[in-house]
């Protein structure tokens, strides 16, 4: 097996190879390959990362060969020597690299290969002390606090290199003076003390050897594969850990050799607008993450026009050929040594939901890509980012304006500001709407980002790490708002004369970069203001446009359909304005809520006697036909999968001894045969107890009300001319005789209203799949079952035999030890419920051929479920109103 890839002069890999060379080592790969000027360097690959965890932490006998070869190469096409102590030494850079970044891995190492004998020749060779000893310096500090782990204990505040670097600039100047303008000889005695510190803290000297220090280096990113933040991170976005990490080593270029040098990082487009701009930022004079570190503050890519015009135009036109070559917007990082410019990194730039549609439009424009390709690069779980609310305009004029800080994840927000992630974290838990804000965030800070609504920094430009993760998570955020000033002892946030306390309000604007006192209301998108509320001047943005366009996209290519669930004529009409082709599930149940309907429901519940019930279910009656007359309405033709009641009865009741009261009074009868029923109803366990179809084969009057009400509405609506198509659906169905029974009851009300009502009705009766047995037996229940809708919901709760409300205890911990990879009731459990959905399938296309298939429940908008739902063939899937752009969106990826 190779181990090692080289790039450069001569390059092994591409950018189709980032399995085993990881994201970074992929692309370095495949620029070197297109003739961009990229330093040499190798790639050792994720096998060795596996092959390391697999052998109790030891490498592959041959890696130390394939590397000194690969050093040779590198040797040759520089001029230098690694560990020269005559000459021009090679430094290298030990830079992680997973097949996405992934922050938690190990920071990069810069300069290493240095040691007291190389430094001097470094000297020597470059005639420049200061810069020699400034790298030495740095690579001291970067080894130290990443691989030897030399950092601040629980008691320190202040990192022991900078608390070192700190007192010496008090005692030889008197106060702080920046980095750069320490001389060589103040950086040769910080060499001197870091050294101690390290010996101090480590009990063991620096190592002196390069091959020494190549080794611990790439350790330490194996390392870094198993660290707290990393599995954190992981799991977030369900990376399973059999991938690894793969190691790059590649020869240093120096952006701090002086003004003709300096560093940089941009995007080949505005990754938080979409608009086709150069952006990013650089810092001359200055080394790796000088600019992204916030310590002095970057300038804006363009005016290195006028700063190293040369090296610009160079810049520009890598720009273009790297758009022209990987055909998606770049995130590159550069490095400008004595006017020649270096490629360190390219990879597709992560992006808002706004900037990505835009790129794919303007991209298939551009023809550059084609309209399936514009498709898929829509990741269609950040889609309603973009249906996002925005603050009301007219609240934004009277609101106070604090401060205006740079727009790096648009949308939003209001919540109460905290100032630390413990505390966000608690907050949000509490169920307060959080702001996090910090002076800047680090990797520390993920969860309580997670937690937040928005991210708030004083410090920290558009490639800071708040705006990385943000325009990641899709969270609102505004970085670098200057005036802030945060005190994290007293816990206040000042601008100006304002004072905030931690729990106040703040209101965020991520599209502007505003920042304002207290909470402001939030307005609907462009896009929900056309689409939903019809408003003309929001279908006039070229924002609402490109969504038409996606979606028009999405039509041509899908197959699978998208339904929704809906209750209401309002939900069904919002569902029908996102392009849903019809309702995939009406609770009826919800509509027994309403108004004095649930007095009705109560009094069916407590009569003893068929009379009785048939009384209370009389007054019922008129409310369901409406409401279904209103869903045929707003349906104009498409169908309706109605089911009917589902929930246990006790959860009709009340439960306290007021509300009990309360209803006794009304109903005229003793409060204690309220008492009595409801202990009577009680259940241990009543997700598996006396609900579903079980309450219709005990009680049908009430199944036969319910398809009385369907069918009189829809006989109703016919002579209106508005067509309606009911599909009555019996929910929990384990048995075919179950079905039998109420399917009868449905097919003699529905003959009884078309005589009586003189016309003729197209509905059909079908079945929810959502108890194994269902699934197991669906060969049987085909014969009377006219559809299958999958109740994935209770399908996931009785096929793994987890209560959907009782998993709090027990998820969190199962999902960290990857026995799942995904919350089973947001994400399909695909091996487990995915087979009996097939089963399913299978069995009910055998005994029925042409039987629709469909899906309700959570998952229907969850975009990987959707694509599973394609692949099994169904019909549709259903989700709520707001999630039907989503689910398109997942239904056209997963046909393309
Ligand atoms: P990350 O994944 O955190 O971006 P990188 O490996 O890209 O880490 O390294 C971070 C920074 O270190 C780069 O942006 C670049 O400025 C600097 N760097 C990396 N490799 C080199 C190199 N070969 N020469 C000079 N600087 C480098
Ligand atoms: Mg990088
Ligand atoms: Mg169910």
């Amino acid at each position: 097996v190779k181990y090692v890839y080289s790039f450069g002069q001569q390059t092994d890999g591409d950018a189709t190879m980032r399995n085993l060379l990881g994201g970074k080592g992929a692309n370095l790969a495949e620029m070197a390959n297109i003739g961009l000027p990229v330093p040499p360097g190798f790639t050792i690959t994720t096998e060795v990362c596996t092959y390391y965890y697999d052998n109790g932490r030891t490498y592959p006998a041959s890696l130390q060969a394939e590397m000194e070869d690969a050093v040779a190469k590198m040797e040759k096409q520089m001029g230098t020597k690694f560990g020269a102590t005559d000459g021009m030494p090679l430094l290298v850079a030990v830079r992680s690299g997973a097949r996405d970044s992934m922050p938690g891995m190990m920071d990069t190492i810069l300069n290493l290969g240095l040691n007291d004998e190389s430094v001097e020749a470094l000297t020597k060779a470059t005639d420049n002390p200061r810069f020699a000893w400034d790298c030495y310096r740095r690579f001291i500090q970067m080894y130290g606090d990443v691989v030897l782990g030399v950092q601040a204990g629980p008691n320190e505040d202040v990192e022991p290199f900078e608390a070192v670097i700190h007192a010496f600039k008090h005692e030889v100047y008197g106060k702080d003076v920046i980095d750069s303008s320490l001389t060589a000889e103040d950086q040769q005695e910080l060499v001197k003390r870091f050294k101690q510190l390290v010996k101090d803290r480590t009990g063991k000297g620096f190592p002196n050897d390069p091959w020494d220090q190549l080794r611990g280096a790439a350790g330490a990113v194996f390392g870094s594969w198993m660290n707290d933040r990393a599995i954190v991170y992981r799991q977030k976005y369900g990376i399973p850990a059999e991938w690894g990490t793969a190691v790059n080593v590649q020869a240093m270029v120096f952006g701090n050799t002086g003004e003709t040098s300096g560093s940089g990082v941009a995007f080949t487009r505005n990754p938080a607008n979409g608009e086709n701009e150069f952006y990013g930022e650089f810092l001359v004079n200055a080394q790796g993450e000088d600019v992204v570190a916030g310590v002095r503050t970057p300038e804006p890519v363009a005016k290195l026009e006028e700063v190293m015009p040369k090296s610009y135009k160079e810049l520009l036109k890598v720009r273009k050929k790297l758009e022209k070559h990987f055909k998606d917007v770049q995130d590159v990082e550069f490095t400008i040594q004595e006017g020649k410019l270096y490629m360190l990194q390219t990879r597709n730039g992560k992006r808002t939901a706004a900037a990505a549609l835009k790129f794919s439009i303007d991209m298939v424009k551009e023809r550059l890509i084609n309209w399936e390709t514009a498709v898929l690069r829509n990741p269609a779980d950040q889609l309603d980012q973009l249906l996002a609310p925005i603050f009301d305009a007219a609240d934004v004029k009277k609101a106070k304006l604090l401060a205006t800080g740079l727009p790096a994840g648009p949308g939003a927000a209001s919540g109460k500001i905290y100032f630390n992630a413990e505390r966000a974290v608690d907050a949000e838990a509490r169920g307060e709407k959080v702001l996090l804000t910090r002076v800047e965030t680090s990797p520390e800070d993920l969860r309580g980002m997670i937690a937040a609504e928005g991210i708030l920094t004083a410090r920290g430009g558009v490639s800071s790490h708040a705006a990385l993760v943000a325009r990641q998570m899709g969270k609102v955020c505004v970085c670098g708002a200057g005036e802030l000033q945060i005190d994290y002892d007293k816990k206040t946030l000042t601008v100006g004369k304002n004072v905030f306390k931690e729990g106040d309000f703040l209101s965020i604007d991520g599209t502007t970069g505003q920042v304002f006192a207290g909470e402001i209301k939030a307005a609907p998108s462009e896009i929900i203001d056309g689409l939903i509320n019809g408003k003309k001047a929001a279908q006039k943005t070229e924002k609402y446009q490109s969504y038409i366009k996606l979606m028009e996209w999405c039509s041509k290519a899908t197959r699978l359909q998208v339904r929704t669930n809906a209750d209401t004529p309002e939900q069904t009409k919002n569902a029908i304005a996102f392009g849903a082709s019809g309702i995939g599930l009406t609770r009826t149940e919800h509509m027994f809520f309403e108004g004095d309907r649930i007095d009705a429901m109560r009094e069916m519940i407590l009569a003893d006697s068929l009379e009785g019930r048939q009384k209370a279910l009389k007054k019922l009656l008129p409310y369901q036909r409406k409401d279904f007359a209103g869903i045929f309405k707003a349906l104009k033709g498409l169908p309706a999968t109605i089911r009917l009641l589902d929930p246990p009865l006790h959860e009709f009741l009340p439960h306290t001894k007021e509300q009990q009261m309360d209803l006794a009074r009304t109903l005229g009868i003793k409060v204690e045969k309220i008492m009595q029923r409801v202990a009577d109803l009680h259940e241990f366990n009543p997700m598996l107890g006396f609900r579903g179809c079980r309450l219709a084969i005990s009680y049908p009057e009430i199944a036969e009300m319910q398809a009385r009400a369907i069918f009189e509405a829809a006989a109703q609506c016919e002579k209106k001319g508005i067509k309606a198509t009911p599909e009555v659906m019996i929910p929990l169905v384990g048995f075919k005789k179950e079905l039998d029974i109420q399917t009868e009851i449905v097919h003699r009300v529905a003959k009884e209203v078309q005589e009586k009502k003189g016309v003729k009705l197209s509905y059909t009766v079908g079945t929810m799949i959502e108890v194994p047995r269902g699934a197991l037996t669906a060969d049987e229940i085909a014969q009377t079952a006219e559809f299958f809708s999958f109740g994935t919901n209770d399908l996931t709760q009785t096929c793994l035999g987890m209560s959907r409300d009782d998993t709090g205890s027990f998820l969190g911990k199962y999902q960290e030890v990857e026995i799942l990879k995904a919350n089973p009731f947001a994400s399909i459990d695909q091996t487990g419920v995915g087979q009996l959905v097939e089963t399913a399938i299978e069995k009910g296309r055998k005994t029925r051929p042409g039987i629709k298939l469909g899906i309700c429940g959570e998952h229907g908008g969850d975009p990987a479920s959707v694509k599973f739902c394609h692949n099994a063939g169904l019909t549709y899937v259903s989700c709520s109103p707001f999630r039907v752009p989503v689910a398109r969106l997942a239904a056209a990826q997963a046909a393309i």
